[in-house]
Protein backbone atom coordinates (compact mmCIF):
# COMPACT_ATOMS: atom_id res chain seq x y z
CA UNK A 1 0.00 0.00 0.00
CA UNK A 2 2.69 2.30 1.30
CA UNK A 3 4.82 1.69 -2.04
CA UNK A 4 1.88 2.36 -4.14
CA UNK A 5 1.05 5.53 -2.50
CA UNK A 6 5.01 6.39 -3.21
CA UNK A 7 5.13 5.25 -6.58
CA UNK A 8 1.76 7.53 -7.22
CA UNK A 9 3.35 10.36 -5.80
CA UNK A 10 6.46 10.39 -8.00
CA UNK A 11 4.79 10.12 -10.84
CA UNK A 12 2.64 12.82 -10.11
CA UNK A 13 5.80 14.62 -9.47
CA UNK A 14 7.59 13.63 -12.54
CA UNK A 15 4.18 14.83 -14.49
CA UNK A 16 4.35 18.20 -12.80
CA UNK A 17 8.20 18.40 -13.58
CA UNK A 18 7.12 17.49 -17.43
CA UNK A 19 4.24 19.73 -16.91
CA UNK A 20 5.99 22.97 -16.25
CA UNK A 21 8.99 22.50 -18.21
CA UNK A 22 7.09 22.27 -20.86
CA UNK A 23 4.64 25.19 -19.67
CA UNK A 24 7.38 27.78 -18.88
CA UNK A 25 8.52 28.97 -22.17
CA UNK A 26 10.20 32.51 -20.58
CA UNK A 27 13.51 32.11 -20.38
CA UNK A 28 13.98 30.93 -24.00
CA UNK A 29 11.86 33.66 -24.98
CA UNK A 30 14.00 36.16 -22.99
CA UNK A 31 17.41 34.68 -24.57
CA UNK A 32 16.45 34.54 -28.16
CA UNK A 33 14.82 38.21 -28.15
CA UNK A 34 17.41 39.95 -30.32
CA UNK A 35 16.34 37.84 -33.21
CA UNK A 36 12.67 38.64 -33.65
CA UNK A 37 13.32 42.48 -31.82
CA UNK A 38 12.13 44.82 -34.79
CA UNK A 39 15.20 46.56 -35.13
CA UNK A 40 13.77 49.21 -36.84
CA UNK A 41 11.77 50.67 -33.92
CA UNK A 42 14.97 51.56 -31.26
CA UNK A 43 13.45 54.78 -30.28
CA UNK A 44 11.07 56.17 -28.04
CA UNK A 45 9.91 58.85 -30.35
CA UNK A 46 8.29 56.33 -33.10
CA UNK A 47 5.87 57.43 -35.66
CA UNK A 48 2.74 56.16 -37.82
CA UNK A 49 4.68 56.35 -40.85
CA UNK A 50 7.18 53.91 -39.34
CA UNK A 51 4.82 51.17 -38.92
CA UNK A 52 3.50 51.27 -42.22
CA UNK A 53 6.61 49.10 -43.59
CA UNK A 54 5.89 46.58 -41.31
CA UNK A 55 2.16 46.32 -41.56
CA UNK A 56 2.60 46.08 -45.26
CA UNK A 57 5.36 43.34 -44.30
CA UNK A 58 3.17 41.33 -42.24
CA UNK A 59 -0.15 41.77 -44.21
CA UNK A 60 1.80 39.86 -47.15
CA UNK A 61 2.48 37.25 -44.68
CA UNK A 62 -1.00 34.50 -44.93
CA UNK A 63 -0.95 33.64 -41.58
CA UNK A 64 -2.22 37.50 -40.66
CA UNK A 65 -4.78 39.28 -41.47
CA UNK A 66 -4.64 43.60 -41.14
CA UNK A 67 -7.28 45.53 -41.47
CA UNK A 68 -8.18 49.21 -41.52
CA UNK A 69 -10.39 49.62 -38.50
CA UNK A 70 -10.46 53.23 -37.99
CA UNK A 71 -8.77 56.90 -38.42
CA UNK A 72 -7.14 59.45 -36.35
CA UNK A 73 -8.71 63.23 -36.47
CA UNK A 74 -5.69 63.84 -38.62
CA UNK A 75 -6.50 61.34 -41.21
CA UNK A 76 -3.55 57.97 -40.04
CA UNK A 77 -5.52 54.73 -40.45
CA UNK A 78 -5.75 52.68 -37.75
CA UNK A 79 -5.12 49.35 -38.28
CA UNK A 80 -6.34 45.78 -36.49
CA UNK A 81 -3.48 42.96 -37.19
CA UNK A 82 -4.98 39.42 -36.38
CA UNK A 83 -3.43 35.52 -36.35
CA UNK A 84 -5.08 32.63 -35.14
CA UNK A 85 -8.33 30.40 -35.34
CA UNK A 86 -8.87 29.97 -31.81
CA UNK A 87 -12.20 30.67 -29.92
CA UNK A 88 -10.51 33.01 -27.04
CA UNK A 89 -10.02 36.35 -27.98
CA UNK A 90 -7.29 38.70 -26.99
CA UNK A 91 -7.05 41.84 -27.70
CA UNK A 92 -4.04 44.01 -27.47
CA UNK A 93 -4.08 47.77 -27.83
CA UNK A 94 -1.47 49.93 -27.27
CA UNK A 95 -0.34 53.92 -27.10
CA UNK A 96 -3.77 55.34 -26.77
CA UNK A 97 -1.59 58.34 -24.87
CA UNK A 98 0.93 59.56 -27.70
CA UNK A 99 4.03 59.66 -25.83
CA UNK A 100 3.68 56.12 -24.63
CA UNK A 101 5.34 53.80 -26.89
CA UNK A 102 7.45 50.74 -25.75
CA UNK A 103 4.39 48.56 -26.03
CA UNK A 104 4.08 49.30 -29.57
CA UNK A 105 7.51 48.29 -30.06
CA UNK A 106 6.64 45.19 -27.96
CA UNK A 107 3.99 44.15 -30.04
CA UNK A 108 5.87 44.52 -33.10
CA UNK A 109 8.79 42.25 -31.78
CA UNK A 110 5.61 39.65 -31.11
CA UNK A 111 4.61 39.84 -34.69
CA UNK A 112 8.20 39.17 -35.47
CA UNK A 113 8.02 35.95 -33.51
CA UNK A 114 4.97 34.73 -34.54
CA UNK A 115 5.64 34.96 -38.12
CA UNK A 116 8.90 33.31 -37.61
CA UNK A 117 9.53 29.78 -38.38
CA UNK A 118 10.69 28.92 -34.43
CA UNK A 119 8.91 27.65 -31.37
CA UNK A 120 6.47 25.84 -33.88
CA UNK A 121 5.21 23.50 -30.90
CA UNK A 122 4.26 26.18 -28.30
CA UNK A 123 3.03 28.46 -31.32
CA UNK A 124 0.72 25.79 -32.96
CA UNK A 125 -0.83 25.71 -29.12
CA UNK A 126 -1.09 29.55 -29.21
CA UNK A 127 -3.07 29.79 -32.75
CA UNK A 128 -5.09 26.75 -32.36
CA UNK A 129 -6.25 28.31 -29.13
CA UNK A 130 -6.29 31.61 -29.59
CA UNK A 131 -7.51 34.44 -32.37
CA UNK A 132 -4.69 37.85 -31.41
CA UNK A 133 -5.79 40.89 -32.51
CA UNK A 134 -3.52 43.78 -32.36
CA UNK A 135 -4.32 47.61 -32.43
CA UNK A 136 -1.05 49.52 -32.12
CA UNK A 137 -0.26 52.99 -31.90
CA UNK A 138 -4.15 54.08 -30.92
CA UNK A 139 -3.07 58.12 -31.03
CA UNK A 140 -1.02 58.33 -33.99
CA UNK A 141 -1.49 62.09 -33.80
CA UNK A 142 -0.69 62.44 -30.35
CA UNK A 143 2.62 60.19 -31.10
CA UNK A 144 3.51 62.80 -33.95
CA UNK A 145 3.67 65.23 -31.26
CA UNK A 146 5.16 62.52 -28.93
CA UNK A 147 1.85 63.82 -26.61
CA UNK A 148 -0.40 62.44 -24.66
CA UNK A 149 -3.20 63.52 -26.03
CA UNK A 150 -4.83 63.25 -29.25
CA UNK A 151 -5.45 66.41 -31.68
CA UNK A 152 -8.53 67.35 -29.83
CA UNK A 153 -6.73 68.01 -26.60
CA UNK A 154 -8.25 64.75 -25.28
CA UNK A 155 -7.61 61.94 -23.18
CA UNK A 156 -8.36 59.04 -24.77
CA UNK A 157 -8.71 57.39 -21.47
CA UNK A 158 -11.26 59.58 -20.59
CA UNK A 159 -13.48 58.92 -23.10
CA UNK A 160 -14.39 55.54 -23.09
CA UNK A 161 -18.01 56.42 -22.11
CA UNK A 162 -18.47 59.92 -24.35
CA UNK A 163 -16.51 58.67 -27.20
CA UNK A 164 -16.10 62.00 -28.91
CA UNK A 165 -12.92 61.07 -30.38
CA UNK A 166 -12.44 58.85 -33.38
CA UNK A 167 -9.39 56.64 -31.95
CA UNK A 168 -12.27 56.06 -28.99
CA UNK A 169 -14.72 55.42 -31.42
CA UNK A 170 -12.31 52.38 -33.29
CA UNK A 171 -11.45 51.30 -29.52
CA UNK A 172 -14.70 50.39 -28.50
CA UNK A 173 -16.17 49.38 -31.50
CA UNK A 174 -13.22 46.71 -31.97
CA UNK A 175 -13.86 45.93 -28.46
CA UNK A 176 -17.78 45.08 -28.90
CA UNK A 177 -17.35 43.62 -32.50
CA UNK A 178 -14.67 40.68 -31.13
CA UNK A 179 -16.11 40.79 -27.63
CA UNK A 180 -12.87 39.40 -26.87
CA UNK A 181 -12.01 37.47 -23.57
CA UNK A 182 -8.77 38.89 -22.95
CA UNK A 183 -7.92 42.76 -23.33
CA UNK A 184 -4.28 43.76 -22.54
CA UNK A 185 -4.61 47.73 -22.12
CA UNK A 186 -0.44 48.73 -22.94
CA UNK A 187 0.61 51.85 -21.75
CA UNK A 188 3.96 54.08 -20.12
CA UNK A 189 4.16 55.57 -16.48
CA UNK A 190 6.23 58.28 -14.96
CA UNK A 191 9.82 56.47 -14.71
CA UNK A 192 9.57 58.09 -11.05
CA UNK A 193 7.67 55.83 -9.15
CA UNK A 194 8.65 53.33 -7.26
CA UNK A 195 7.45 49.86 -5.55
CA UNK A 196 6.06 51.24 -2.32
CA UNK A 197 8.85 51.72 -0.01
CA UNK A 198 11.85 50.46 -1.72
CA UNK A 199 14.69 52.29 -3.72
CA UNK A 200 13.07 50.26 -6.61
CA UNK A 201 12.12 51.43 -9.62
CA UNK A 202 8.29 50.27 -10.96
CA UNK A 203 9.71 49.03 -13.97
CA UNK A 204 5.90 47.58 -14.42
CA UNK A 205 2.77 48.40 -12.89
CA UNK A 206 -0.40 46.48 -13.56
CA UNK A 207 -3.63 46.91 -12.81
CA UNK A 208 -7.19 44.40 -13.19
CA UNK A 209 -9.24 47.59 -12.75
CA UNK A 210 -12.62 47.42 -11.26
CA UNK A 211 -15.60 47.65 -12.90
CA UNK A 212 -17.68 49.43 -10.33
CA UNK A 213 -17.43 51.76 -7.05
CA UNK A 214 -17.30 48.64 -4.96
CA UNK A 215 -14.61 46.80 -6.66
CA UNK A 216 -16.14 43.77 -6.68
CA UNK A 217 -14.15 40.77 -8.03
CA UNK A 218 -16.37 38.79 -10.69
CA UNK A 219 -14.77 35.58 -12.79
CA UNK A 220 -13.57 38.32 -15.47
CA UNK A 221 -11.86 40.53 -13.32
CA UNK A 222 -10.28 37.76 -11.58
CA UNK A 223 -8.92 36.31 -14.43
CA UNK A 224 -7.23 39.32 -15.39
CA UNK A 225 -5.83 39.22 -11.68
CA UNK A 226 -4.69 35.45 -12.21
CA UNK A 227 -2.84 36.62 -15.16
CA UNK A 228 -1.12 39.99 -13.70
CA UNK A 229 0.32 37.06 -10.93
CA UNK A 230 1.53 35.08 -13.81
CA UNK A 231 3.54 38.20 -15.69
CA UNK A 232 4.48 39.39 -12.03
CA UNK A 233 6.37 36.23 -11.45
CA UNK A 234 8.09 36.27 -14.84
CA UNK A 235 9.39 39.94 -14.22
CA UNK A 236 10.41 39.17 -10.84
CA UNK A 237 13.08 36.86 -12.12
CA UNK A 238 14.73 39.36 -14.63
CA UNK A 239 13.67 42.74 -12.51
CA UNK A 240 14.02 41.68 -9.00
CA UNK A 241 11.64 43.87 -7.13
CA UNK A 242 10.47 46.17 -9.89
CA UNK A 243 7.17 45.35 -10.31
CA UNK A 244 4.12 47.93 -8.76
CA UNK A 245 0.26 47.56 -8.59
CA UNK A 246 -2.08 50.44 -9.39
CA UNK A 247 -4.68 51.54 -6.85
CA UNK A 248 -8.06 50.15 -8.35
CA UNK A 249 -10.21 52.53 -7.42
CA UNK A 250 -12.90 52.92 -10.24
CA UNK A 251 -12.85 56.04 -13.20
CA UNK A 252 -16.03 55.23 -14.64
CA UNK A 253 -14.60 57.35 -17.64
CA UNK A 254 -11.45 54.95 -18.34
CA UNK A 255 -10.95 52.36 -21.38
CA UNK A 256 -9.74 49.72 -18.81
CA UNK A 257 -12.72 50.46 -15.97
CA UNK A 258 -15.18 50.35 -18.82
CA UNK A 259 -13.47 47.46 -21.23
CA UNK A 260 -13.63 45.39 -18.19
CA UNK A 261 -17.08 46.06 -17.33
CA UNK A 262 -18.39 45.18 -20.87
CA UNK A 263 -17.29 41.69 -20.30
CA UNK A 264 -13.49 41.65 -21.63
CA UNK A 265 -10.72 40.79 -18.56
CA UNK A 266 -8.85 43.69 -18.35
CA UNK A 267 -4.66 43.79 -17.83
CA UNK A 268 -3.44 47.32 -17.60
CA UNK A 269 0.08 47.12 -17.80
CA UNK A 270 2.17 50.19 -17.19
CA UNK A 271 6.37 50.68 -18.64
CA UNK A 272 8.17 52.63 -16.07
CA UNK A 273 11.77 52.85 -15.52
CA UNK A 274 14.55 51.25 -15.63
CA UNK A 275 18.35 52.31 -14.47
CA UNK A 276 20.58 53.15 -17.11
CA UNK A 277 17.09 52.47 -20.04
CA UNK A 278 16.47 56.15 -21.69
CA UNK A 279 15.09 54.54 -24.01
CA UNK A 280 13.43 52.00 -22.32
CA UNK A 281 14.49 49.09 -24.77
CA UNK A 282 15.01 46.37 -21.53
CA UNK A 283 11.35 47.55 -20.87
CA UNK A 284 10.05 46.23 -23.79
CA UNK A 285 12.15 43.38 -23.47
CA UNK A 286 10.15 42.63 -20.59
CA UNK A 287 7.22 43.58 -22.53
CA UNK A 288 7.42 40.87 -25.12
CA UNK A 289 8.38 38.35 -23.04
CA UNK A 290 5.67 38.39 -20.45
CA UNK A 291 3.31 39.51 -22.50
CA UNK A 292 4.29 36.38 -25.12
CA UNK A 293 4.43 33.97 -21.91
CA UNK A 294 0.65 35.36 -20.48
CA UNK A 295 -0.22 34.88 -24.27
CA UNK A 296 0.64 31.06 -24.06
CA UNK A 297 -0.51 30.15 -20.37
CA UNK A 298 -4.26 31.56 -21.61
CA UNK A 299 -3.80 29.36 -25.07
CA UNK A 300 -3.17 26.09 -22.33
CA UNK A 301 -5.51 27.64 -19.86
CA UNK A 302 -3.41 26.63 -16.91
CA UNK A 303 -3.31 30.23 -15.12
CA UNK A 304 -7.01 28.99 -13.59
CA UNK A 305 -4.72 27.47 -10.87
CA UNK A 306 -3.18 30.99 -9.37
CA UNK A 307 -4.56 32.15 -6.60
CA UNK A 308 -6.14 35.75 -6.98
CA UNK A 309 -4.66 36.41 -3.52
CA UNK A 310 -1.37 36.64 -4.79
CA UNK A 311 -2.38 39.86 -6.45
CA UNK A 312 -3.21 41.78 -3.49
CA UNK A 313 1.07 40.92 -2.50
CA UNK A 314 2.08 42.83 -5.06
CA UNK A 315 3.47 46.17 -3.64
CA UNK A 316 1.90 49.32 -4.48
CA UNK A 317 3.23 51.58 -7.10
CA UNK A 318 4.68 54.83 -5.21
CA UNK A 319 5.72 57.87 -6.65
CA UNK A 320 9.04 58.52 -4.61
CA UNK A 321 12.05 58.83 -7.00
CA UNK A 322 14.32 61.08 -8.20
CA UNK A 323 16.87 60.71 -11.25
CA UNK A 324 19.40 62.61 -8.42
CA UNK A 325 19.18 62.61 -4.35
CA UNK A 326 21.68 64.64 -3.00
CA UNK A 327 21.78 63.80 0.89
CA UNK A 328 23.05 65.75 3.87
CA UNK A 329 24.59 68.45 1.80
CA UNK A 330 25.39 71.51 4.28
CA UNK A 331 23.73 74.75 3.14
CA UNK A 332 24.28 78.36 4.38
CA UNK A 333 21.70 80.97 4.29
CA UNK A 334 22.25 84.38 6.04
CA UNK A 335 24.91 83.05 7.62
CA UNK A 336 23.83 80.08 9.30
CA UNK A 337 24.57 76.42 8.09
CA UNK A 338 21.66 73.80 7.70
CA UNK A 339 21.69 70.53 6.27
CA UNK A 340 19.42 69.91 3.17
CA UNK A 341 18.81 66.76 1.51
CA UNK A 342 17.66 67.69 -2.60
CA UNK A 343 16.03 65.74 -5.26
CA UNK A 344 16.49 66.69 -8.52
CA UNK A 345 15.01 65.55 -12.44
CA UNK A 346 16.30 65.52 -15.70
CA UNK A 347 12.94 66.85 -17.82
CA UNK A 348 12.94 65.93 -21.36
CA UNK A 349 12.53 68.78 -23.82
CA UNK A 350 11.56 67.66 -27.43
CA UNK A 351 13.31 69.33 -30.06
CA UNK A 352 11.17 70.62 -33.15
CA UNK A 353 9.89 67.99 -35.04
CA UNK A 354 9.57 65.56 -31.70
CA UNK A 355 12.19 62.94 -32.83
CA UNK A 356 14.78 63.80 -30.40
CA UNK A 357 15.18 65.84 -27.11
CA UNK A 358 17.51 67.95 -24.79
CA UNK A 359 17.17 67.94 -20.97
CA UNK A 360 15.93 71.27 -18.58
CA UNK A 361 16.79 70.16 -15.02
CA UNK A 362 14.75 70.90 -11.96
CA UNK A 363 15.07 71.02 -8.16
CA UNK A 364 11.59 68.99 -7.23
CA UNK A 365 12.30 69.03 -3.74
CA UNK A 366 14.80 70.31 -0.83
CA UNK A 367 14.44 69.28 2.75
CA UNK A 368 14.04 66.05 5.12
CA UNK A 369 13.78 63.86 1.71
CA UNK A 370 14.58 60.51 3.97
CA UNK A 371 11.43 58.69 2.61
CA UNK A 372 12.27 59.21 -1.38
CA UNK A 373 15.03 57.55 -3.44
CA UNK A 374 17.18 58.07 -6.39
CA UNK A 375 18.58 56.61 -9.55
CA UNK A 376 21.18 58.18 -8.73
CA UNK A 377 22.52 59.40 -4.89
CA UNK A 378 25.19 61.63 -3.33
CA UNK A 379 25.87 61.05 0.39
CA UNK A 380 27.13 64.97 0.53
CA UNK A 381 27.91 65.05 4.20
CA UNK A 382 30.54 67.58 5.19
CA UNK A 383 29.99 69.10 1.96
CA UNK A 384 28.54 72.44 1.40
CA UNK A 385 27.09 73.92 -1.77
CA UNK A 386 27.81 76.54 -3.33
CA UNK A 387 26.90 78.67 -6.30
CA UNK A 388 28.84 78.60 -9.57
CA UNK A 389 30.95 81.91 -10.86
CA UNK A 390 30.65 83.37 -14.57
CA UNK A 391 34.06 82.16 -16.41
CA UNK A 392 35.99 85.49 -16.68
CA UNK A 393 37.13 84.91 -20.15
CA UNK A 394 34.27 85.97 -22.69
CA UNK A 395 34.53 83.60 -26.22
CA UNK A 396 33.95 85.14 -29.16
CA UNK A 397 32.52 81.91 -30.41
CA UNK A 398 31.48 78.58 -30.05
CA UNK A 399 34.56 77.10 -31.83
CA UNK A 400 36.90 78.29 -28.80
CA UNK A 401 35.50 75.69 -26.56
CA UNK A 402 37.90 73.64 -28.07
CA UNK A 403 40.66 75.78 -25.65
CA UNK A 404 38.83 75.30 -22.67
CA UNK A 405 39.43 72.91 -19.89
CA UNK A 406 36.01 72.71 -18.42
CA UNK A 407 37.30 69.77 -15.36
CA UNK A 408 39.85 72.29 -14.10
CA UNK A 409 37.73 75.45 -14.78
CA UNK A 410 35.02 73.42 -12.56
CA UNK A 411 37.26 72.81 -9.86
CA UNK A 412 37.35 76.23 -9.72
CA UNK A 413 34.24 77.19 -9.10
CA UNK A 414 33.28 78.22 -12.78
CA UNK A 415 29.61 76.99 -13.83
CA UNK A 416 28.71 79.46 -16.74
CA UNK A 417 31.06 80.53 -19.62
CA UNK A 418 29.79 83.69 -21.45
CA UNK A 419 30.23 83.63 -25.73
CA UNK A 420 29.23 86.85 -27.77
CA UNK A 421 28.04 85.24 -30.71
CA UNK A 422 26.12 81.75 -29.74
CA UNK A 423 24.69 80.33 -32.91
CA UNK A 424 20.48 80.72 -33.11
CA UNK A 425 19.86 76.75 -34.10
CA UNK A 426 21.93 75.85 -30.73
CA UNK A 427 19.43 74.38 -28.16
CA UNK A 428 21.77 73.08 -25.56
CA UNK A 429 25.41 73.36 -24.20
CA UNK A 430 27.54 70.13 -24.84
CA UNK A 431 30.13 71.16 -22.23
CA UNK A 432 29.44 70.91 -18.31
CA UNK A 433 28.43 74.59 -18.43
CA UNK A 434 25.78 77.03 -19.34
CA UNK A 435 26.62 79.41 -21.83
CA UNK A 436 25.44 82.41 -21.30
CA UNK A 437 25.03 85.59 -23.95
CA UNK A 438 26.64 89.05 -23.49
CA UNK A 439 24.01 91.19 -21.13
CA UNK A 440 22.72 87.93 -19.36
CA UNK A 441 23.33 88.64 -15.72
CA UNK A 442 23.73 84.96 -13.37
CA UNK A 443 21.81 86.07 -10.63
CA UNK A 444 22.98 84.82 -7.00
CA UNK A 445 20.08 82.54 -6.36
CA UNK A 446 19.09 81.09 -2.72
CA UNK A 447 18.06 77.09 -3.41
CA UNK A 448 14.48 76.81 -4.15
CA UNK A 449 12.15 74.27 -5.67
CA UNK A 450 11.68 74.78 -9.59
CA UNK A 451 15.06 76.31 -10.16
CA UNK A 452 17.44 74.71 -12.68
CA UNK A 453 20.26 72.54 -10.18
CA UNK A 454 23.39 74.06 -10.67
CA UNK A 455 26.17 74.36 -8.21
CA UNK A 456 29.42 73.22 -6.79
CA UNK A 457 30.04 70.34 -3.73
CA UNK A 458 32.99 71.90 -1.63
CA UNK A 459 35.11 70.78 0.85
CA UNK A 460 37.17 73.53 2.98
CA UNK A 461 36.82 75.86 -0.23
CA UNK A 462 37.11 73.55 -2.81
CA UNK A 463 34.67 71.90 -5.10
CA UNK A 464 34.91 68.44 -4.64
CA UNK A 465 31.81 67.50 -7.01
CA UNK A 466 29.83 69.70 -9.45
CA UNK A 467 25.99 69.78 -10.47
CA UNK A 468 25.29 71.18 -14.18
CA UNK A 469 21.62 71.17 -15.21
CA UNK A 470 21.15 68.42 -12.63
CA UNK A 471 23.82 65.89 -13.65
CA UNK A 472 26.42 65.06 -11.56
CA UNK A 473 30.07 65.39 -11.75
CA UNK A 474 32.92 63.89 -9.72
CA UNK A 475 35.41 66.81 -10.18
CA UNK A 476 38.45 64.34 -8.35
CA UNK A 477 38.09 62.01 -11.64
CA UNK A 478 36.29 63.71 -13.51
CA UNK A 479 33.48 60.78 -14.10
CA UNK A 480 29.37 61.49 -14.56
CA UNK A 481 27.00 60.99 -16.71
CA UNK A 482 26.58 64.13 -18.36
CA UNK A 483 24.20 64.69 -21.09
CA UNK A 484 24.07 68.86 -21.73
CA UNK A 485 23.84 71.81 -19.90
CA UNK A 486 21.48 75.00 -20.62
CA UNK A 487 21.70 77.79 -22.82
CA UNK A 488 20.47 81.41 -21.22
CA UNK A 489 20.47 83.90 -23.84
ZN1 LIG B 1 -1.14 56.00 -20.54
Amino acid sequence: MKMKVLLLLISLMALNMGFSQNSDITPNLYETYESYKESSLNKRRIKHNELQPLLIKHGANNAFTVKKVGESIEGRALNLISIGSGKTHVLLWSQMHGNEPTATQAIFDILNFLASDDFQEEKKEILVNLTIHFLPMLNPDGAERFQRRNLLGVDINRDAVRLQSPESKTLKYVRDSLNADFGFNLHDQSTYYNAERTDKPATISYLAPAFNYEKDISEKRGNAMRIIVFMNNIIQKYAPGQVGRYNDDFEPRAFGDNIQKWGTSTILIESGGYTNDVEKQEIRKLNYVSILSAIYTIAKANYKNIAIEEYEKIPENDRKLFDLKIVNATYRLMGQDYVLDVGVNRLEVDKEGNNDFWYSSRIIDQGDLSTYYGYESLDASGLTIKQGKVYPQVLKKIDEFNTLNTLEMLKQGYTYVRVINIPREMLESPLPMHIIGTSYKVKDTRLKVGINPTFLLEKDGKPQYAVINGFLIDLTTGKGDFKNAMIYR
